[in-house]
């Protein structure tokens, strides 16, 4: 049999289920692929926890009372509050603080019986693309521990692909599940805005922030999202009131039935993010910065989403290449206000010597937050300041609401929208340390999913240059989540590029 930790969520919940192995030997295994912390992904384990939890799943599975995904192991990434393990949201701010609840998304996986195996480093509030924003020290790629994971949910990508966790759960503001997915050659997706409650999520910009699951298939993916959704109408303000979905129903549709009519399924590619040649240029394509091994790789994965029967058409996407500074003021607008709650008062960090109460907040604060996070304090400060209001932040939710009209003209023609995640592959440790904006810069295709509040998800298609994975973005309409997990699901079972393992591939 394969070894334990090379399985995949549903996998292990059939051998939990036919009694083939138990929850403990299933969390002890995974336990030990955390020893020594490898690449730096964990930021907390207690395996004394993870054990109790792993215990009381296998006395479920006896009595027979056990939930769907019962005895499965999930890390979760350290912006879900918990109340085993400490969160720190990768910041200075919070070390070793404990909250006294538990994120609602933590608390609907423990109900679905997953077993907690710790809380995963990322980038500091989830501000970042690479995980070297984290407090406590970068996490290393797997594929090349030179190279970054991808970031914020970094050391959640880093661990599914290592095999230190069959599943993750990962935020996404701006690209933090779809990115580090793509980097660590795994499949993520974000849900629609509102579909997972944000209670217990550490706010970064709250109008963006949704979490989502990270794991090695899109299979697995719709068994942790259907876990994960729901209303939670009385504790998240924007927690969307639709139905829980099975969002495993359409997993084995054929695509040239998965269409609006039961035609074949419309794939629309947007001519800017793609290196088409000369095929469109009629349409002044914008140099979207896309590397050649990634452009090509997304092409090969287009043609074959065709052979499954999926028309692929062009479409221009308009207004989604003002997304970067229309994110990045929105954002950290929003960032500004959330993090003003970090003053060294009710929780956290709180300056040693300080004169007064002011002080006490300067210094504390100072202290407490890393560069990345003051310097987004600051812009959003600046964005939302009398005077400069109505040039910046208003301006740029006017753009924001073009960006999401642009979409649903496109959906008119279209059932699913497909592309690259990033420009590149995964870059080298501190390459854009010194340049921030060269980070913002390599989220032009994230951020316009984000700002429109759609589903999108990220999936293996390959490996690049100095073979390096490869993602490819699908975005679907509002609620569709569905939709985009069959059609990832239909590539994987056509081909192999989510089994490749870190050092071990094919
Ligand atoms: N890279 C983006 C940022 O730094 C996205 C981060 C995220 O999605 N949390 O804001």
């Amino acid at each position: 049999m394969t070894e334990l930790h090379h399985l995949g969520v549903a996998e292990l919940a059939a051998l939990l289920k036919n009694k083939e192995v138990s929850a403990v030997e299933v969390a002890t295994r995974f336990l030990a692929q955390t020893g020594g912390n490898p690449h730096n992904a964990f930021l907390d384990i207690d395996s004394e926890v993870t054990l109790a939890q792993a215990k009381a799943s296998d006395a479920k599975w006896a009595a027979g009372s056990a939930g769907p995904l019962e005895g499965v192991p999930v890390a979760h990434k350290d912006v879900f509050v918990t109340k085993d393990f400490v969160t720190t949201a990768g910041s200075k701010m919070l070390s070793g603080y404990r909250s006294p609840f538990d994120a609602t998304v933590v608390a609907r996986l423990r109900q679905a019986g997953m077993v907690t195996l710790g809380k995963l480093n990322c980038d500091e509030f989830a501000m970042g693309s690479s995980n070297e924003n984290s407090a406590f020290g970068p996490v290393t790629n797997p594929w090349d521990t030179a190279r970054v994971p991808g970031g914020s949910s970094g050391g959640s990508a880093a661990a599914v692909a290592a095999r230190l966790t069959p599943a993750a759960t990962g935020t996404d503001t701006g690209g933090s599940i779809r990115q580090p997915a793509a980097f660590c050659g795994i499949t993520g997706i974000k849900p629609t805005y509102g579909r997972a409650s944000r209670y217990g999520m550490v706010a970064y910009a709250s109008s963006l922030d949704q979490a989502g699951p990270m794991a090695r298939s899109a299979e697995d993916c719709a068994l942790l999202l259907t876990a994960m959704c729901g209303p939670d109408l009385d504790r998240d303000s924007t927690s969307l009131n639709v139905a829980e979905e099975n969002y495993s129903r359409d997993l084995l549709r054929p695509l040239a039935r998965a269409g609006k009519d039961g035609g074949a399924l419309t794939i629309a590619a947007p001519v800017e993010w793609l290196d088409w040649g000369n095929d469109f240029h009629h349409l002044d394509p914008v140099n979207s910065g896309i590397k050649a091994d990634v452009s090509k790789l997304l092409q090969s994965a287009l043609r074959k989403l065709e052979d499954l029967g999926a028309k692929v058409i062009p479409i221009v996407l308009g207004k989604a290449s003002l997304s970067i500074p229309v994110y990045y003021i929105v954002a950290c607008a929003e960032a500004s206000s959330n993090l003003s709650r970090f003053d060294g008062v009710k929780f956290g960090h709180r300056a040693k010597d300080f004169a007064d109460l002011t002080d006490m907040y300067k210094k504390t604060r100072a202290e407490g937050f890393g560069q990345e996070v003051k310097r987004r304090i600051m812009t959003g400060a600046y964005v939302l300041s009398h005077g400069y209001y109505d040039a910046y932040y208003l301006q740029a939710q006017k753009i924001r609401r073009m960006i999401a009209d642009d979409f649903q003209q496109a959906f008119a023609d279209c059932d699913v929208i497909a592309g690259p995640v990033a420009p590149s592959t995964a870059w080298t440790l501190g390459d854009n340390t010194d340049d921030p904006v060269a980070s913002y810069l390599a989220d032009i295709f994230t951020l316009p999913a984000s700002l429109a509040g759609l589903p999108c998800m990220s999936l293996p298609v390959g490996l690049g240059d100095y073979g390096l994975p490869v993602g490819m973005q699908l975005i679907g309409n509002y609620l569709q989540e569905a939709k985009l997990l069959n059609v990832a699901h239909q590539y994987q079972l056509a081909t192999d590029f989510h089994k490749s393992t870190p050092g071990v591939t094919a």
